[in-house]
Parts: structure tokens; C-alpha cells; sequence
């Protein structure tokens, strides 16, 4: 491919990998899911993909609780006294107040197979309300992953990977509480 620049170099690699019917991730020998017959990826194997699917990246993994510790607590000390003088931050904490109070009842986690990805985003908020999870702690996370992936030379920076990050990160909070499960919910 000597010789060729820009898009014209890409569009060859591209090729040369969707021909060659081996991931893409350097270092991985598997075939593609695509070449190996198992799913329509036409880049990456089973395991990558599967990665991709956990993580929000196919190759980076979940930033830990003890690695967003410092950028929370930063984040927090930054929205605090401007949660009511910035109109920006006050803009999104009322906006998130209104999804979490609007996301309807909580559901048990076996029923949640098959439905709609908006209906188990709204369900995942519910839970986020019915853990006592405020609009300040969710700012703060988004502006802790943001800031950490920033400053990580090794992060993938891409919108996905910060989204499920975030997700995540927030999961997390919703998960850690089951033990003190029901909680007194007063939309159910
Ligand atoms: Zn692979």
C-alpha cells in the first residue's frame, strides 16, 4: 500500500483487513465473526466485539471506582457552589431532576428481556430515584469521565466509551444499594 495517503490509505486497510478475515485489534489472531460465519461483524472477533458490547470499547475496559475517586470528588467540589449561581449546571440538574421523576416505576430484572432500549433506560433511571441517586451525582459523574478519559493518554476517546462509562459508573450506584431492596418507591 506504498504510495497511497489519507482516505485512499484507510479505505485499502480497511480492505486488506475485511479480506483477510482477522480482527482488527492488533495482537488478536481470532477470525471475524463475519469470516468465521458466528454474526455480521466484518472487523473484529466474537471476544472483541463481546468487549465492545461490556465496555463501550473494543479494547479499553471499565475505569474502576478507585480510579474515578479523585475526578469525583474534584467534579463535586466544582458543581457545589455553583449548583445554583451557574445557569448551565442549573439547567442540567432540573432537566435530570425531571427524567428521574417522570422515568414511572422500578421493574425486577428478569422482565426486563425484550423490551425496548428506552423502556430499560427509563426503568434504570427509576432505580437511579428509588436509591436516593440526585441530579448533583450525575453531573459530577459525567464531568468525572469526561475528565478522566481527558487526561488518560491510553483512554479511546470516542462518545460511545464515555457514554457507557457513564452508564456504568452510575450503575454502580443503583447496584450497590440491593441489599437494603424494597425500597419505599412512592410512584409504584
Ligand atoms: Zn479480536
Amino acid at each position: 500500500m506504498r504510495g497511497l495517503t489519507g482516505e485512499r490509505w484507510l479505505k485499502a486497510r480497511i480492505f486488506k483487513i475485511a479480506f483477510a478475515g482477522r480482527c482488527a485489534i492488533p495482537g488478536c489472531r481470532n477470525s471475524t465473526m463475519g469470516a468465521s460465519g458466528t454474526g455480521l461483524a466484518a472487523f473484529h472477533c466474537r471476544k472483541h466485539v463481546e468487549h465492545k458490547a461490556r465496555h463501550g470499547s473494543h479494547w479499553h475496559g471499565t475505569y474502576s471506582a478507585a480510579e474515578l475517586k479523585p475526578y469525583l470528588a474534584a467534579a463535586s467540589s466544582y458543581l457545589r457552589p455553583r449548583a445554583e449561581s451557574d445557569r448551565f449546571i442549573k439547567a442540567a440538574l432540573s432537566a435530570i431532576a425531571l427524567l428521574l421523576e417522570e422515568a414511572g416505576p422500578t421493574e425486577i430484572a428478569t422482565r426486563l428481556r425484550g423490551m425496548s432500549p428506552r423502556r430499560r433506560a427509563r426503568i434504570a433511571l427509576a432505580r437511579l430515584r428509588v436509591a436516593g441517586i440526585k441530579p448533583e451525582r450525575f453531573v459530577a459523574i459525567v464531568l468525572a469521565i469526561t475528565a478522566l478519559i481527558e487526561e488518560d493518554p491510553g483512554s479511546h476517546r470516542t462518545k460511545e466509551f464515555r457514554t457507557v462509562q457513564i452508564a456504568k459508573s452510575l450503575h454502580r450506584l443503583a447496584s450497590g444499594t440491593h441489599k437494603r431492596w424494597p425500597f419505599v418507591d412512592h410512584q409504584v
